[in-house]
């Protein structure tokens, strides 16, 4: 039986403010355990929630950006449940009044094609604190830190059909979440973090199956390889001739699996009524124009422009737009070098590439974009060939001196001298006879070869052009 795979995906982002939802504590990633947790994140009694309006306007922002349905009046409410790290004994999130209602959000799939997925809602809530197992012998430590720092949960539609969508849609979000600057949506760092409802059915069926929800996974390379391998025992119970419990599983890295963690409460079990201590939040028209007013160009708008404006290549433009730090970084290299094509190249191919091998964020990058820029320009401007640019641009990551310091410290300057170049020529044609006679015979492609010759000759830095002119006149 061929199988059809659905999942829906729900996406807990810490929103960056300086203080928590509910109290005036710092939400700081790394400060040492309970040292930012005040006594209302203790859940002393008396204590009294103050709403922080910081997180409220990164909600819109989210919202505004994507052109989702913003609530003029949201209300929180109390979730109820016990566990150690929750003091209070329910979390304030939002349930039926989310800020952020209905929206969308085009995300441009593996084979090119654009697909539209819903976002069902996204709704404020607060993070729990963390159970610490490690270090505490028959015992657990609990760490409040975490406790009341301000969440923004963000629903998906069951819209995504393989894991690799699931992948897109989330790395879309996270390039959008990234530009708003409404949080660092670092994975590995828990300040964004991704649970995937899966379910499988018979390809041509409409009802839905029933799905599990896979919990907190924390990267984007284990989001696909929880759900390929969810998928592959849902299909291996549903084919053994059992079925799908709807169930909470756990993703373990290590052993590449999913394991059950709990069955699914009902979500009546959690005895949701509104937050007796905070009012409903109202809004109005002025409020949301104010922050949509606030929105940089976003990673749609900027790719768009990227296209128009350098002619890039729709695939080169994605790219660079896929962080806001990478588009900035490539838009002053671009200008400064006045060759958009050339800074494209160089800034998604080898300043990526390095990025990545050496797992550097572009902030972090060992070459600034004015010296890319200066590489372009040398490129540009005949003073290097694009072969030994490489060998530039591989001494500039470990040798901070200029440019053109490092093309004159290693000799490396194109040799553009008719004489020097004609001394070149005249040795490949006396060297390869037999090539040299073939062009002559009206072999055209040959030139190719004795083009290479020369630059072997030269050790890359004669002028390719220059070559390919002066050996045609010569065999002419
Ligand atoms: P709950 O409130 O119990 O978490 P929801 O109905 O709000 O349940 O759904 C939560 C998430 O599960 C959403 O992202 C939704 O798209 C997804 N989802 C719902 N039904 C399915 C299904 N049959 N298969 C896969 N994902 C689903
Ligand atoms: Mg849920």
């Amino acid at each position: 039986m061929e199988w059809e795979t659905v999942i829906g995906l729900e996406v807990h982002v810490q929103l960056s403010t300086k203080s928590k939802l509910f109290s005036g504590s710092s939400i700081k990633f790394g400060a040492e355990p309970n040292t930012q947790a005040s006594i209302f994140d203790l859940a002393l009694p008396g204590t009294l929630p103050v709403f922080n309006k910081e997180a409220l306007a990164k909600a819109v922002k989210f919202g505004v950006a994507i052109g989702a349905e913003i609530s003029k009046r949201s209300v929180f409410d109390r979730k109820n449940y016990f566990y150690p790290d929750l003091p209070k004994g329910y979390q304030v999130t939002q349930l039926d009044y989310p800020t952020v209602g209905k929206g969308e959000l085009a995300v441009t799939m593996d084979d090119g094609n654009e697909r539209v997925i819903g976002i069902t809602r996204a709704h404020m809530e607060e993070d729990a604190g963390k159970s610490l197992h490690e270090d505490y012998q028959g015992m657990s430590g609990i760490d409040l830190n975490r406790a009341g720092t301000p969440l923004l949960e963000i629903v998906s539609e069951p819209d995504l059909r393989t894991a690799r969508e699931a992948v897109a849609f989330l790395k879309k979000l996270h390039s959008i979440i990234r530009y708003l600057d409404i949080s660092d949506a670092i994975m590995a760092e828990g300040s964004m973090r991704c649970d995937a409802n899966v379910s499988i059915r018979p390809v041509g069926e409409t009802e839905y199956g029933t799905r599990t929800e896979i919990k907190n996974i924390n990267s984007f390379r284990f989001v696909e390889k929880a759900i390929n391998y969810e998928v592959q025992r849902q299909q291996g119970v549903l084919e053994d001739g059992g079925r799908i419990v709807q169930e909470t599983r756990l993703y373990d890295a290590d052993k590449d699996e999913t394991r059950p963690m709990r069955s699914k409460e009902v979500a009546n079990d959690y005895r949701y009524f509104p937050e007796p201590d905070l009012l409903p939040i109202v809004i109005d028209d002025e409020y949301i124009e104010a922050i949509r007013a606030q929105l940089p160009e976003m990673p749609d708008a900027k790719k768009a422009r990227f296209i128009e404006e350098y002619s890039l290549s729709d695939y080169d433009a994605g790219v660079l737009v896929s962080s806001r730090e990478i588009a900035e970084y490539f838009e002053v290299v671009a200008s400064q070098s006045g060759d958009a094509k050339l800074a494209a190249n160089w800034v998604s191919q080898d300043l990526m590439g390095l990025l990545n091998k050496s797992n550097l964020d572009i902030s972090k990058s060992p070459v600034q974009a004015e010296r890319l820029a200066m590489l372009v320009t040398r490129i540009k401007d005949n003073t290097i060939s694009g072969k030994i640019a490489k060998t530039v641009f591989e001494t500039m990551v470990e040798d901070s001196s200029s440019v053109d310091e490092i093309i004159a410290k290693k000799g490396l300057k194109q040799v553009t001298d008719s004489g020097e170049i004609e001394k070149i020529v005249d040795e490949v044609i006396t060297n390869n006879p037999e090539q040299a006679q073939q062009y002559r015979d009206g072999k055209e492609q040959v030139i190719g070869f004795l083009v290479g010759q020369a630059m072997k000759l030269s050790k890359g830095k004669a002028n390719p052009a220059a070559v390919n002119e002066l050996l045609r006149k010569k065999l002419a």
